[in-house]
């Protein structure tokens, strides 16, 4: 797959889940299981668009909006960068969509935000630093983001016919669909299902049923 369908993938999918968690858990305003679970603040499906401008919204929500997309679209291709192609180069050495395409990778990234933030708060409050709530929320946005972009990585890729090595230092390829019915990167599969995916998230913009 290439660079310009993992974005598009990645867009499509974090609408998808960010508007989910909006619906599952819509009491929760404020606070860090907030900025964790709502990176974007309300989604902006086209009915509230319409109904209510961006009037209810505040500068803040629009800020947390640009930074989340923008840290998406620039690491949809994350995983991919970070292995090594070709000797000399920077990059974890390994076979193509391994460490970096797995389960381990996603929970590594899950421990490292936690411990990033743990010792980060218990550093700023020794030095009795008081962060800003708005800079707390750009980090934390910026950091479920990175984390979406990955996990969107490696399900787009585990569509295709090579799959991924989900369960790495397992060697196994795996997919989420039997091989026979993934794609190989070169066939019209992937454009189909992309854009069968773009249409589905624009129909579901327009209804109202997720924003972005
Ligand atoms: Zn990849």
């Amino acid at each position: 797959m290439n660079g310009l369908d993992h974005k598009g993938f990645a867009v499509a999918g974090a609408m998808t889940v960010t508007s989910l968690m909006y619906d599952i858990t819509p009491k929760l305003q404020s606070g860090s299981a907030a900025n964790v679970l709502h990176p974007t603040g309300i989604p902006w499906t086209w009915p509230y668009l319409i109904h209510s401008g961006l009037r209810l919204d505040s500068i803040e929500t629009v800020v947390m909006k640009v930074v989340f997309y923008l840290v998406l679209i620039q690491l949809a291709s994350l995983p991919d960068r970070l292995e090594r192609r070709k000797t000399g180069d920077f990059g974890i050495p390994g076979k193509h969509r391994g460490c970096t395409h797995s389960c381990f990778f996603l929970a590594f990234l899950i421990l490292l935000g936690v411990m990033i933030s743990v010792l980060g708060w218990q550093f700023l409050v020794a030095h009795h630093i008081l962060l800003d709530p708005v800079m707390t929320r750009v980090l934390t946005t910026g950091a479920v983001a990175l984390f979406l972009a990955v996990m969107m990585h490696i399900l787009a890729d585990s569509m295709t016919k090579m799959g991924v090595r989900a369960l790495w230092p397992d060697e196994s390829l795996m997919g989420v669909l039997p091989q026979d019915m993934r794609f190989t990167n070169t066939s019209a599969g992937p454009s189909l299902v992309l854009w069968g995916m773009y249409f589905l998230a624009g129909t579901l913009f327009a209804l109202g049923v997720i924003g972005f």
